[in-house]
């Protein structure tokens, strides 16, 4: 599947598309994307924005300044966000996380949050899911251990990473993960394996992006086929609807920068998540895990109009006010759908 190309892979999308109407869904669900730090104390060798980047511009958004990107998510009628982070386990960062997810629940009681601020520990974990967060997406980046060393430093654990999804999972969370694709040193065998950890440990969620190298780490110079990585891409997201069929597999930003119709196709491909940027326009650069990602729009009515005719045609819904739970999960915990 992952090396179909031309007639043999449009049947395999539309397979894709088949499996995923008939088992999850007919509609796009969308999640707005709030990044609202830029502060890592990592140092994954691909990352822009990695620690060592000294001339990034940190910075983190106030407590306010989130509540307003929420509140502008609502009033486009999109009831699912995602607060995404550089990692950081440090006090000051989880009370401020606690603190946001308070004044979320408070104030918009409704909303559905996904957390995407990586390794924590599992009492951290804990906390958050009774503060009512009920998602996570911890990206694995690659499921075999010696790639993941050849793209994270030795401070970083492979081990700590699966502990992490595994607490996740335990704790009750929906929980996605994902990697990348066409990155240095991969084979097209880690990217089958990868879809096969992805059954075993049993995700709800998933994005998958292609690899984009960034000028300001060792990978800057990396030799990158932008074709073969977008068909790559797109085989990854069809092969893992049928393995997975009734999984959120999300039509990445990656996918959006390799090819101007990026999430088109990967909706046409088997995924069924979108996730449009409502981080404040102005800080949306410094948040460049890559080159050239794009920054969306500043004007809402250009954006949902955007979001309806990328829907309309990949010949799905538009899912506004549907918080859209996996219903993997759904199966997973409760053994049919509520
Ligand atoms: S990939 Fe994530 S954890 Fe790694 S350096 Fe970048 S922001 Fe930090």
């Amino acid at each position: 599947m992952l090396k179909s190309e031309n007639n043999e892979q449009n049947e395999l999308h539309k397979k894709a598309c088949l499996v995923r109407n008939k088992n999850a869904t007919n509609s796009v669900y969308f999640r707005g994307l709030i990044e609202f730090s830029n502060i890592c104390q990592n140092n994954c060798y691909y990352c822009g924005i990695r620690k060592s980047n000294t001339k990034v511009k940190r910075y983190e958004l106030t407590v306010d300044q989130i509540l307003m990107c929420v509140d502008s998510c609502y009033r486009n009628r999109i009831t699912s966000i995602v607060l995404q982070s550089g990692e950081r386990t440090d006090k000051e960062f989880t009370d401020f996380i606690f603190k946001i997810i308070n004044e979320i629940k408070t104030k918009f009681p409704d909303i559905f949050i996904t957390l995407s601020v990586g390794e924590l520990p599992r009492e951290i974990y804990e906390e958050l899911f009774r503060l009512g967060v009920q998602r996570y997406l911890l990206r694995i980046e690659t499921s075999d251990e010696q790639h993941y060393y050849k793209l994270h430093p030795d401070t970083m654990s492979f081990k700590n990473r699966l502990r992490c999804l595994n607490d996740l999972k335990e704790i009750g969370y929906q929980v996605g993960t994902g990697v990348m694709i066409n990155s240095p040193f991969q084979k097209i065998e880690n990217l089958a394996d990868d879809i096969l950890f992805f059954r075993d440990i049993d995700i709800d969620m998933c994005g998958m992006g292609p690899f984009i190298p960034h000028s300001e780490t060792r990978f800057a110079n990396y030799n990158y086929n932008r074709e073969q990585s977008l068909n790559l891409g797109l085989n990854m997201i069809s092969a893992l609807r049928i393995t997975m069929p009734d999984i959120n597999i999300a039509a990445t930003t990656a996918l959006e920068t390799i090819s101007n119709c990026g999430r088109k196709l990967g909706l046409m491909a088997g995924a069924n998540v979108i996730m449009p940027q409502f981080s404040p326009f102005s800080t949306r650069k410094e948040y460049f895990l890559y080159n050239d990602k794009p920054v969306g729009t500043e004007d809402d009515t250009d954006l949902i109009n955007s979001l309806k005719q990328v829907c309309k045609e990949s010949g799905m819904i538009p899912g506004f006010e549907d918080p859209g739970s996996s219903l993997h999960f759904q199966r997973r915990r409760h053994g049919k759908i509520h």
